[in-house]
């Protein structure tokens, strides 16, 4: 803005010509709004926030809701078809876990599971192997000696 008295350009703040050390208050209304006392604005800025902060709430609010129409009922059978299937029940987890938590959840505790398992069985699987490996082996070196 410029200065009502020499016509310089002054800041917009500035309620004092720092050139001729004019009033810029008189009937300007930048200068106006600045006169308004500063608790006046405080309380107009907490009101700002609190209604920025409403807003957060009902956006939020509407998400929520919006998860809750995504059918989330994590039910067993996705338990089950990680179990039988953990690549498929790992990738259903990773995909849901943000929009379906409770079905990536049963998901992926089925995937991990049969995993288990699996690991287990082929452990076993390996360890009677193993035995009856050895078993034969005994069986071949007793028999030159029949
Ligand atoms: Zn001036």
């Amino acid at each position: 803005m410029f200065c009502k008295q020499c016509g310089k350009e002054i800041g917009e703040q500035d309620t004092f010509c720092p050139y001729c050390g004019a009033s810029q208050a008189v009937a300007d209304g930048s200068a106006q709004a600045n006169s308004v006392p500063p608790q006046d604005n405080g309380a107009q800025h907490q009101q700002q926030q609190y209604q920025q902060y409403q807003q957060q709430q009902q956006q939020q609010q509407y998400a929520y809701q919006q998860q809750q129409n995504v059918q989330d009922s994590g039910s067993a059978g996705w338990g089950v078809l990680g179990f039988f299937f953990p690549l498929v029940g790992l990738i259903l987890f990773l995909v849901w876990k943000d929009t379906k938590p409770r079905c990536a959840k049963s998901a992926g505790i089925g995937a991990l599971v049969g995993v288990i398992v699996s690991v287990v069985f082929l452990i076993i699987g390996l360890m009677s192997d193993l035995v009856s490996a050895s078993q034969l082996s005994a069986v071949v070196s007793a028999f030159p000696l029949l």
